[in-house]
């Protein structure tokens, strides 16, 4: 096995600069780390909305966050809010901290079920959620006990140029040019240079494809098959633009069904981002773009711009002397900001199995299984979101609450239905709070709930709901507004 030194990252989007940062940070002194990217292809540009995990990133970076925030013209996120998910009308927050009190038998959606049906409450389970009702009324702070659990939204350009300069502070090597070729070996197939536009060769032992959808080297190199998911998450396009703030940043991110997608709204410091996810079988790319512009809040700013993609993976990531990371190596629409995060999670995965030796089969095999069962786990997260609706008013959404799912995904819904019992397999990444908020969201009214809860008399647990109420409202009452908090913290612009 040959020692691995030379690092080649092809592609400077979200994907090549995570890893670019992430490797050379950690590894920086012990490798020869360059990163190729091309200004005249440039990158998706979308990716404006993150989950809190990405705290350890940065943490691993040591990157400070009021500097990060002003860097990338961030606000914080507190969770999304889904309108028309359920039905027409509805809405409902999936908050990123946990709702209420919990048991380790029962988590608090038992108690509200219980209070519910007795006719003891009638308030929505986000009243009893810090981060939710911080949402609803605008605020943010950081100074409360507990303090809320919150993510970010930031500018996808601003944050690359970010960590290109960490990169480049910890050595990172960058050239700007197309790869037009790509040499492999005639016998083992293992890739051993990218041939540039200008002429220049650049040998590597390892080599990242961050190239995007189009998966320069895993794809038209490797030829390694892509595992197609559009039977369950059938959108295939997206319509972004970017429009004017209207009033202060939300601290939240918008996703609002349509009758053939959803809309997203991430706002930034100085400008919103929005986007119409849809599928190309139910809207034409001039209807999308038509309904994206008539349900905007602000003028626009930008060019509205179609984004055509595919979900699912790459069969392996991880192929010979190549490892894809981003686009290249699987998709999963943005509905629950979680691209960024899979690609956090590779890096680690690769800096923790950094094949510093040579490359092993039996660690490539445990890097493939672990990023497959990661990627498949968050897509039954997202197909509960469409599988689990009410609506019955379009094609669209007619399709997605017929279709079969994923046989662990209708166990898990049948498991809710029963008797509200969540589950999180196998450290899964969403916990049980967040399946159950997204199926009571969508109006899943379980049969039972858990026996736990009777532990409690009818006063004790009306004085338990009506607490959890009351310590809520107080600290929201007491925190400024998001924009406030954003002034003293993290103005961009302000050094
Ligand atoms: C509509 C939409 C919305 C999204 N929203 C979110 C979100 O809110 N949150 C989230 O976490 N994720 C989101 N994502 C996903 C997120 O945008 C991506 O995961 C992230 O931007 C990483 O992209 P990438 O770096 O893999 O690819 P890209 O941004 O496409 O970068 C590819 C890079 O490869 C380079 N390149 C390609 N070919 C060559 C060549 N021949 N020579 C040299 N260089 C080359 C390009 O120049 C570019 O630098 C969204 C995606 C879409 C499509």
């Amino acid at each position: 096995m040959s020692r691995v030194r030379r690092v080649v990252i092809v592609g400077g989007g979200t994907a090549g600069w995570m890893t670019a940062a992430g490797l050379s940070k950690s590894l920086g002194p012990v490798l020869d780390i360059t990163l190729v990217e091309s200004d005249v292809i440039g990158t998706v540009g979308v990716g404006e909305a993150v989950i809190p995990l990405i705290k350890s990133f940065h943490a691993l970076l040591e990157l400070d966050e009021a500097e990060f925030m002003k860097a990338v013209n961030g606000t914080f996120k507190l969770g999304i809010e889904f309108e028309n998910w359920g039905q027409l009308g509805d809405s409902y927050f999936h908050p990123f901290g946990p709702t209420g009190v919990e048991a380790w038998a029962a988590q608090f959606h038992h108690y509200w079920l219980k209070a519910r049906r007795q006719g003891q409450e009638t308030d929505a389970l986000r009243r009893f959620s810090l981060e939710a009702s911080m949402a609803s009324a605008g605020k943010f702070t950081l100074a409360s006990d507990p303090q809320p659990q919150f993510a970010y939204h930031f500018d996808a350009s601003l944050y690359a140029r970010l960590l290109r300069r960490l990169s480049e502070d910890n050595g990172v090597r960058r050239v700007e040019g197309k790869v037009v070729d790509v040499d492999a070996h005639p016998d083992s197939g293992h890739i051993q240079s990218v041939q540039m536009e200008s002429g220049e060769t650049i040998e590597g032992d390892l080599f990242i494809d961050c190239s995007g959808f189009r998966g320069l080297l895993i794809q038209q190199v490797l030829e390694t098959p892509w595992e197609d998911w559009s039977h369950w998450l059938r959108n295939d396009r997206a319509v972004a633009v970017q429009t004017e703030s209207v009033g202060a940043p939300a601290p939240y991110t918008r996703c609002t069904a349509r009758p053939s997608g959803w809309q997203w709204k991430i706002p930034l410091q100085n400008r919103v981002g929005n986007g119409l996810v849809y599928c190309s079988q139910y809207l034409s790319d001039d209807d999308a773009r038509k309904s994206l512009l008539d349900n905007l809040e602000g003028d626009p700013i930008t060019e509205p711009r179609l984004i055509r993609f595919r979900t699912g993976r790459r069969a392996n990531q991880w192929v010979k002397n190549c490892v894809a990371v981003g686009l290249s190596s699987g998709f999963l629409e943005p509905l629950e900001s979680t691209s960024i995060h899979l690609i956090q999670n590779s890096v680690l995965r690769l800096v923790r199995m950094f094949p510093a030796d040579g490359i092993d089969q039996t660690e490539v095999r445990q890097f493939n299984n672990e990023t497959t069962t990661e990627i498949e786990q968050i897509r039954d997260f997202i197909i509960l979101h469409y599988k689990v609706t009410q609506r019955g008013d379009s094609p669209y959404w007619i399709d997605c609450r017929d279709m079969e799912v994923p046989e662990h995904l209708a166990h898990k819904i049948a498991l809710f239905e029963s008797n509200a019992r969540a589950v999180r397999e196998n450290n899964e990444m969403f916990r049980e709070r967040s399946w159950a908020a997204v199926m009571l969201g969508q109006g899943i009214e379980p049969t039972g709930y858990h026996p736990f809860v009777d532990n409690l008399s009818d006063p004790q647990l009306q004085g338990l709901m009506q607490q959890v109420k009351t310590n809520v409202a107080r600290i929201v009452a007491a925190s400024p507004s998001h924009q406030e908090f954003l002034r003293g913290y993290c103005a961009a612009g302000e050094s």
